[in-house]
């Protein structure tokens, strides 16, 4: 079943979107089908929760932390995360250098935006982030590497409006490309897309998306 509907996703997105198969609250052996299919990134929003399911599961798999990270927590997942698409405070930035230092290695990071109209979701303004992204402070972290934007979209029935919403998130993916970062060849992904909005998140520039529960069922 969870087979199936990896493919069935699969096959629904351009081949230049990665997927990560969202998998918080599903067991190990959910994982493994899908590993087995050959899916590798998995993405979990809980830090205790992705360090257990890493101990447990092969190597080869690259771990998304997608939700909001706490600075205590990041010294848990730094030894191993693949991408940290949450980075929604300077705090935060600074910690997960600091994490990678220690660890001798690069981490790399999306830059997380609020585009929805709800206010409960985290993330910076554009102006907020124009203003970090060109401080000292942020510039000389030499172990963190940004590789991108990502963003959630209003949880509701008007297509317009999400489309809108991922649009502006593109938008910024655009203008930090040509200006902040300079058309570095890294800065590559634009993460926004879950079950609900993948499709409609695709035509308007996904590079990335995130999707859970229609691979591995409700939870
Ligand atoms: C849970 C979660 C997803 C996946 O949600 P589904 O609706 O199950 O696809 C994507 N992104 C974030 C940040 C999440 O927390």
């Amino acid at each position: 079943m969870i087979q199936e509907q990896l493919k069935k996703v699969l096959e629904e997105i351009p081949s230049y979107v990665t997927l990560v198969a969202v998998s918080k609250t599903k067991p190990v052996s959910s994982i493994l089908e899908a590993y087995a299919a050959g899916q590798r990134h998995f993405g979990e929003n809980k830090v205790q929760e992705m360090v257990d399911k890493a101990a447990q599961l092969p190597a080869d798999i690259q771990w998304h932390l997608i939700g909001h990270l706490q600075t205590n927590k990041v010294k848990y997942i730094a030894p191993f995360v693949a991408l940290i698409h949450s980075v929604d405070s300077l705090k935060l930035f600074l910690e997960i250098n600091k994490q990678a230092v220690k660890n001798n290695r690069i981490i790399p990071v999306l830059i997380q935006f609020h585009i929805a109209q709800e206010e409960t979701k985290f993330g910076f303004s554009i102006e907020e982030a124009r203003i970090m992204l060109e401080s000292e402070e942020v510039k000389s972290c030499s172990n963190i590497r940004i590789d991108g934007v990502m963003g959630m979209a209003s949880f509701t029935e008007n297509e317009q409006q999400i489309r809108t919403e991922f649009r502006t998130l593109k938008s910024y993916f655009n203008e930090l490309k040509s200006t902040v970062f300079n058309h570095q060849e890294h800065f590559t992904i634009c993460s926004m897309g879950m079950s609900g909005d993948y499709k409609l998140a695709c035509e308007e520039g996904s590079t990335m998306i995130r999707v859970g529960s229609s691979i591995f069922g409700l939870r």
